[in-house]
């Protein structure tokens, strides 16, 4: 228990530090890396057989590599909002029974009464910024700017939307940057249209490596946000047609690349010892993509689903001299982010809300175990799951693999994923006990949500 304590005491005197902290009381920079729609099983630390990515996998030797670590919901829009807030996206209004995500004619978007990690950290005295892709609301009064981040680089929504209306149908198998309308935007301007997409991996990494160097005298907070591996799958020059594992191999080893840029930028700064990076994905892989789409590995389906493939995702955490290297089986997501972050960077949690996560700073430190016990899988507005310790119930599901909408399943299945991580054998029968109690779990959870004004919806 006397473990536990340090790190308390430790964040009590980093909130005491002056407002403009000398070095050694100068909080840790913060480098949060997101793929969109990367599978467990994408990463040669994860156990890919043919993907190749030498900077993630020495991150994850130095660093904490965690296998039970849960997206904010199985699509982008709602994950992302989950992400940033620390609030499950039934709360914000950014999960919807109508529609799955944030579309090119939405209206809606996180609302303004939300407070996110760039929000927070600002008011620590970080610089703020988002690099990649926002899917948060695309009109003015939702764009990143609003949402306390000083600098945003990036695509405003997926690189597949606004497809223009002449485009073959074989636009993904195939494709152009010409056939999607994506915008880049500097700010709130729009800087180039179409975004071009097999620059974009390079160009996010040269404007994080910017932004550190123009900040190494003070904290940041970078949310690098990739474009890829999203279908349609673009890679630059020198990663295009290299991959054995094809173009969803090609994008992912780009994305390696960059994770090794941006740690040399850190050593050469000296900056290594004072940031924590941390690499995860938004949510599952598109499995209706085929070889276009990735590997949940042993997990059952992907994308869309609350089968463990759809959000159970790959989480890097690395730190030197601070996060205890080693693999953490224990249970952490999406919404334990902004509580660790605001706690390492001794900010003061956002007053006046339900947040739906843990601090996991102490489990980084190698000081105690995770204080996350359960996960409620969500898809769309509806809870479809429950996980308490090893054990899993469905209330809903769909069949493998295909895009049609959920069923619900009754009796419910029970799943052991210590045993069977792979969801394959239903114990409900032999354990109502359990089944009973995950019920009553899941009972008490929902009559707790209050739920936001769909902004999914919005059109
Ligand atoms: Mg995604």
């Amino acid at each position: 228990m006397n473990g536990r304590l340090v790190p308390t005491l430790m964040l009590a005197a980093a909130t005491l530090a002056p407002p403009t902290p000398g070095p050694a009381r100068r909080p840790p920079n913060l480098i949060l890396v997101v793929a969109d729609d990367l599978g467990w099983g994408d990463l040669a630390c994860y156990g890919h057989p043919t993907i190749r990515t030498p900077h993630l996998d020495r991150m994850a030797g130095e660093g904490q590599r965690w296998t039970s670590f849960y997206a904010g919901a199985p699509y982008c829009t709602p994950s992302r909002a989950g992400l940033l807030t620390g609030r499950l996206p039934v709360r914000s209004g950014m999960a919807s029974e109508v529609r799955t995500v944030l579309y090119a004619d939405s209206k809606g978007g996180l609302p303004a009464s939300e407070v996110t990690i760039a929000e927070l950290l600002k008011g620590r005295g970080y610089a703020t910024a988002l690099v990649g892709k926002w899917h948060l609301g695309h009109l003015p009064a939702y764009l990143p700017p609003r949402h306390g981040f000083d600098l945003y680089f990036g695509i405003p929504y997926s690189n597949d939307m606004d497809a223009n209306p002449d485009s073959p149908p074989t636009r993904i198998e195939h494709p152009k940057s010409e056939y999607f309308d994506v915008p880049l935007l500097r700010g709130s301007q729009v800087v180039e249209r179409p975004a071009q997409q097999a620059t974009l991996t390079r160009r996010y990494v040269e404007e994080s490596i910017r932004l550190i160097q123009a900040n190494r005298d003070r904290p940041f907070f970078l949310y690098l946000a990739h474009t890829m591996p999203h279908v349609p799958l673009f890679a630059g020059e020198g990663f295009a047609g290299r991959s054995p594992r094809g173009p969803y191999g090609d994008v992912v080893e780009e994305i390696d690349w960059g994770m090794g840029r941006l740690f040399q930028t850190l050593a050469e700064l000296g900056l290594d010892r004072r940031t924590l990076v941390v690499f995860t994905s938004d949510n599952g892989p598109w499995r209706g993509q085929r070889a276009l789409g990735g590997s949940a590995g042993p997990l059952r389906d992907g994308k869309g689903t609350t089968f463990e493939g759809g959000v159970r995702v790959p989480a890097i955490f690395w730190w030197p001299g601070t996060v205890a290297p080693g693999v953490v089986r224990e249970m952490g997501s999406f919404f334990d982010v902004l509580p660790t972050l605001a706690a390492l960077a001794g900010a003061p949690l956002p007053p006046g809300r339900v947040l739906d996560g843990y601090d996991l700073s102490p489990v980084l430190r190698g000081a105690g175990p995770s204080p996350r016990r359960t996960y409620f899988y969500y898809r769309s507005a509806a809870l479809q799951a429950v996980r308490e310790g090893r054990f899993k119930l469905h209330f809903f599901t769909r069949p493998d693999g295909n895009d049609e909408p959920p069923r619900p399943v009754d009796p419910p299945w029970l799943f052991d994923l210590d045993q069977d991580p792979g969801e394959q054998y239903d114990l409900a029968a032999d354990r109502p006990e359990i089944v009973a109690a995950l019920r009553r779990l899941a009972d008490q959870h929902r009559r707790g949500v209050q739920r936001g004004e769909d902004q999914v919806a919005k059109r």
